[in-house]
């Protein structure tokens, strides 16, 4: 499939599965239970647009992002659903992030006075989350008495809303149960002692993906959901749970020219691959700039329509050898995968991952902006 740009590299994002993704949390969590959908960093790779549009068509009824301008691109976009900035807004974005109706996070004072500023001045009602740091040791008030001094700052507030409260699990794609169980006694603790002052918050939330799909009795009033939305597992542990995700992405590239390279002659920077037998080489047009990254040098493969080959060589900033020695056809213009769907195979993210030495998350995140995504 090709793309309108002219680029023989793109990545092809499957809507209906990022749809079919979130009906299967919606389908496991309890009708009460809302859904966020977390899109930050452009839908992890995906489209944030789009991978909102299939979310909400799947049930979310929230959306998630970590600054103003991601959340400014969804409005923009026509997207009225209610969006969560989940981290910091900086006290001289506010104004503009009430003018988008964007639900803010609080956790200091600072932040929360220029809202209470800003939304008398809008004379509009400005929505915001009380951030608890129950161990994740990032952003986060810490004790009940903090929380509360807080939240009693935005409730004699009448121009502001205090909708929410929420926690970030740490270590919740784990087997052990042990970190998320205290974490979460934490967060519950500090919500009874606001509810003892009398201040009630209706939204309370605390699962990631790998929370919502480990600890049922955790979602309370809405779970946010971010990797899982995307097919990705956050664990191996999590690919026996009864949630069956779909790959969401498939990264492509096709071949743009093919040689053979005698015995002994080294290939691509550092000449870190020298062949021992005459080869036909492929060159692609994708490299570390496109988020192909150059961990994979020497240690990668792809798929072409006949069977899976290696990287060989040092991955370049825009280009890739791949080595088509062993294949019948290897021509100008034939499709390759990177991961994802092929005609007869498929490539987990999660494989390329591990030979990175990183996560799921990571890797789709890194597909770079000059990578045209299709959407079907
Ligand atoms: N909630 C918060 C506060 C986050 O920072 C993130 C992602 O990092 C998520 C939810 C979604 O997490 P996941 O992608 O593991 O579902």
């Amino acid at each position: 499939m090709k793309t309108t740009s002219y680029r023989d590299t793109w990545a092809e994002i499957d809507v209906n599965a990022i749809q079919y993704n979130m009906e299967q949390f919606r389908a496991y969590v309890t009708p009460s239970t809302q859904l966020m959908a977390v899109v930050k960093a452009d839908g992890y790779g995906h489209g944030a647009i789009e991978a909102a549009k299939a979310a909400i068509a799947g049930g979310a009824t929230y959306l998630g992002v970590a600054l103003l301008d991601e959340a400014i691109e969804l409005r923009e976009a026509g997207i009225d659903t209610p969006i969560l900035i989940l981290g910091y807004t900086a006290p001289h974005a506010i104004e503009r992030a009430l003018e988008a109706n964007v639900t803010l996070t609080v956790f200091d004072h600072e932040v929360a006075d220029a809202i209470i500023e800003a939304s008398q001045k809008q004379g509009k009602v400005a929505n915001v989350h009380l951030k608890v740091d129950s161990g994740m040791s990032r952003v986060g008030v810490r004790t009940p008495n903090a929380a509360y001094e807080l939240a009693a700052k935005i409730h004699v507030s009448s121009s502001v809303k205090l909708e929410g409260i929420f926690t970030h699990f740490a270590h919740a794609d784990s087997t052990d149960f042990h970190y998320t169980k205290k974490q979460f006694s934490v967060f519950s603790s500090i919500v009874d002692f606001l509810k003892e002052k009398d201040i009630i918050i209706p939204v309370k939330h605390c699962c990631n993906t790998a929370g919502t799909m480990n600890f049922k009795e955790m979602h309370l009033d809405m779970v946010r959901v971010g990797i899982g939305l995307y097919g990705l597992y956050p664990d191996e542990s999590l690919k026996n749970h009864s949630i069956v995700l779909k790959q969401a992405m498939s990264f492509k590239t096709s071949i743009a020219f093919v040689k053979e390279v005698e015995a002994g002659q080294p290939i691509s920077y550092g000449c870190t691959y020298v062949p021992e037998h005459t080869s036909m080489i492929a060159t692609l047009p994708v490299g570390y700039a496109d988020g192909l990254s150059r961990l994979l040098s020497n240690k990668g493969y792809m798929m072409t329509k006949e069977s899976k080959v290696p990287i060989v060589g040092r991955v370049c900033m825009d280009q890739t050898m791949i080595d088509v020695t062993n294949l019948e056809h290897a021509e100008v213009g034939e499709e390759v995968t990177i991961f994802g769907y092929d005609h007869h195979a498929f490539q987990s993210v999660d494989e390329v991952a591990s030979l990175m030495g990183t996560i799921n998350y990571e890797v789709v995140c890194l597909i770079g902006k000059r990578v045209p995504r299709v959407y079907k």
